[in-house]
């Protein structure tokens, strides 16, 4: 008699903690905003020489005349 009872204890409670889990790891997904994106995107790279194919997203050097590309806005 006392070993049901507290069976059905210990299995209600452990019903209960699985529930608050599940409550607990549906939070963070419903709240978390989207982080912006970088805003490197805009900046753009090319060679001063206008080579074709020298457009970059990121500084570096022209793959034609190797000359370092400059910022454009
Ligand atoms: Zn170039």
């Amino acid at each position: 008699m006392l070993l049901s009872i507290r069976a059905t204890f210990v299995l209600g409670f452990s019903a209960g903690l699985l529930l608050l889990s599940g409550c607990e790891q549906q939070k963070p997904a419903a709240t978390t905003p989207a982080a912006p994106a970088a805003p490197a995107a805009q900046v753009r790279y090319e060679c001063p020489m206008g080579c074709a194919g020298s457009q970059s997203s990121k500084p570096g050097k022209c793959p034609v005349c190797e000359m370092e590309l400059v910022k454009k806005s």
